[in-house]
């Protein structure tokens, strides 16, 4: 840990633990002391640690070919693209969509947000974006996220975005307009701390956005690759809605660095030759992982794992006391603490010292972003867990 302190930089606080090995649900620190992993790397390793389909499919293509610029292409990535088009775009028809491969996150909605400003050009020259977006931390994505500690160090950034209230129709209704190019909306709100859109909200945002000519821009970053049930939350939350553009990361490459762009219609070409690029996007090691991520989920239906583990789950977690409320969908979930219970980061520190690791994106939330092959038994564990963590903390304040 000294030694962290003296070489890393401090954007990310002293870390928690060191950790050396992961099995699946489980990982195990520098002491030997073994957790429940029910944060995935902030919803990042689908599949858990060291799954035999990501090893074996990393291994042979990096002992094959492990990167060539993009000059060339490569068979994996080729085929990535265009599972991704069916898996974003299922029922349109899939040449009238592109994909463009980033690294992570803010860089897929960096391409994005290029894309919108090649919308109408000059003459649209605003992009809306919602109270308490989180979309990354590079300049362009910076510009899309909400919270002011987060985007005020680093001004001036890229002008013409104006935040609009999450969930507002008419809010949505009064700020759009013939200048303005894209909205842009997590479908659940993850980092402010798993808030889902209200029902009917995503297909007013898309015929709203198509009235006045703009794109709508779904950034699917923690939500998609079958976190919520289904491969996209859109498709669960607005199941008629087609957006122009989704951006995805996070679970894409179950744990290697990946990021995507897909878009239909006319976003699908509004980068041209010489309008973007990256020298590592679309490298085939981090194609293969992800092909391994899509093949494994289609194949063991963790799409249907997800749906009903997670809905038994909150059923449990909303029993326990001291939990106010379960949010989200699928195995993104917000527990919402009670009033009066200490900050959620201590709770959460709590839990570590349990076994058990999770993460507050709030004050009064807990998020759970777990493997999708957690077994009920840890699942219920840490129900367990939790209501002795939160029985404390209550007598505690009763008694003070
Ligand atoms: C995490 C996240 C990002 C940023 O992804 P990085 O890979 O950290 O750059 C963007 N949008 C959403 C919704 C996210 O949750």
């Amino acid at each position: 840990m000294d030694r962290y302190t003296d070489a890393v930089m401090n954007t990310f606080g002293t870390p928690g633990r060191v950790l050396v090995r992961g099995q699946g649900a489980h990982l195990w620190d520098a002491d030997g002391k073994e957790y429940t992993d029910l944060l995935a790397g902030i919803a990042v390793n689908c599949l858990g640690h060291a799954h035999p389909a990501i090893v074996e499919a990393v291994s042979t293509q990096i002992s094959t070919l492990g990167h060539v610029s993009n000059f060339f292409t490569t068979p994996a990535q080729v085929r990535l693209a265009e599972e991704l088009i069916s898996l974003t775009f299922p029922g349109r028809p899939a040449h009238d969509s592109r994909v463009f491969l980033a690294n992570s996150g803010t860089e897929a909605n960096e391409a994005a947000f290029k894309i919108a400003r090649r919308h109408g050009g000059a003459g649209r020259p605003r992009v809306l974006a919602l109270q308490d977006a989180f979309h990354g931390r590079t300049m362009g994505a910076l510009a899309l996220t909400h919270k002011a500690a987060y985007r005020e160090p680093f001004e001036p950034l890229p002008g013409g975005v104006e935040f609009i209230p999450a969930g507002d129709t008419e809010a949505l209704r009064s700020a759009l307009g013939p200048d303005v190019a894209a909205l842009i909306v997590e479908p659940v709100q993850g980092e402010a701390g798993v808030r889902e859109l209200p029902a009917g909200y995503l297909e007013a945002a898309r015929e709203l956005t198509r009235t006045a000519g703009a794109l709508l821009i779904i950034d699917e970053v923690q939500t998609g690759m079958g976190r919520s049930g289904a491969w996209m939350a859109h498709h669960l939350l607005a199941p008629g809605v087609v957006p122009d553009v989704v951006t995805l990361a996070k679970g894409l490459g179950g744990g290697i660095p990946i990021g995507a762009v897909v878009a239909t219609g006319e976003a699908a070409s509004l980068l041209g030759p010489g309008q973007h690029g990256t020298t590592f996007g679309g490298n085939p090691v981090a194609c293969a992982a992800a092909l391994a991520v899509i093949d494994t989920i289609r194949g063991q239906d963790l799409l249907g794992r997800v749906e009903r583990l997670g809905s038994a789950w909150a059923r449990e977690l909303l029993a326990v006391d001291g939990v106010d409320e379960v949010r989200g969908r699928g195995l993104l979930i917000g527990v919402g603490l009670a009033t009066g219970l200490p900050p959620a980061g201590e709770i959460a520190a709590t839990l570590a010292q349990y076994g058990f690791i999770v993460n507050a994106p709030r004050p009064d939330t807990i998020r759970l972003a777990p493997p999708f092959i957690l077994s009920d038994d840890d699942a219920s564990a840490f129900t367990t867990t939790l209501s002795e963590v939160l029985a404390q903390a209550l007598s505690e304040k009763a008694g003070s």
